[in-house]
């Protein structure tokens, strides 16, 4: 068994996107880069997430590499809590943003409820750990995220992954979340 080496290094381009979000990772920035063993290509595979993007969604290699580097993390003190909470709240990573209910259809993954058209939902994504991807995994009631999660201490993350959102529409969300 090779040991797997996660590290944290600035990217040498533009190009990458991050796993996590789906948005690139600037030239120079920092960013986790989490190495996979792809059972179908010889050798690893690295994915590459901003380090907020990998402290939230993969906290396991986030919190190995930045034990290892010796780079400087700007806001390693709450990236390390939140990898953190990650770890403690196993279905935290699954969180990956918010957005209104385009119909009524979907039932919410908790209280197996409708979620009405046009209401909030939260957004859930499974981690494969053999493809290295997260995918669309249905969606909660932000009423029901405390249950679900764990905790309802998720607005940073909700406004991270969904940056679109406006303040007033966070203050929505942040009442349905502790209803
Ligand atoms: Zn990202
Ligand atoms: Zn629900």
């Amino acid at each position: 068994m090779v040991d797997i080496v996660h590290t944290i290094e600035p990217a040498a381009s533009g190009r990458a996107k991050c796993r996590g979000c789906g948005e690139k990772i600037a030239k120079d920035e920092l960013r986790l880069g989490a190495r996979l063993l792809n059972p179908f290509v010889e050798g690893e595979l690295t994915l590459w997430f901003h380090l907020t993007c990998g402290a939230f969604k993969r906290p396991q290699p986030y919190l190995e590499a930045a034990a290892s580097t010796t780079e400087t993390i700007g806001n390693a003190e709450w990236l390390e809590v939140e990898a953190r909470r990650s770890l403690e709240h196993e279905r935290l990573p699954r969180l990956s943003g918010a957005d209104h209910a385009p119909t009524g259809r979907a039932r919410c993954r908790h209280c197996k409820e409708l979620v009405e058209k046009g209401a909030w939902r939260i957004s859930i994504v499974y981690y494969d750990e053999v493809e290295g991807r997260f995918s669309p995994s249905g969606y909660i009631h932000p009423k029901c995220a405390k249950k679900y999660f764990g905790t309802n201490d998720v607005v940073d993350r909700i406004e991270h992954f969904s940056p679109s959102l406006e303040p007033s529409e966070l203050d929505e969300i942040r009442a349905e979340l502790e209803s």
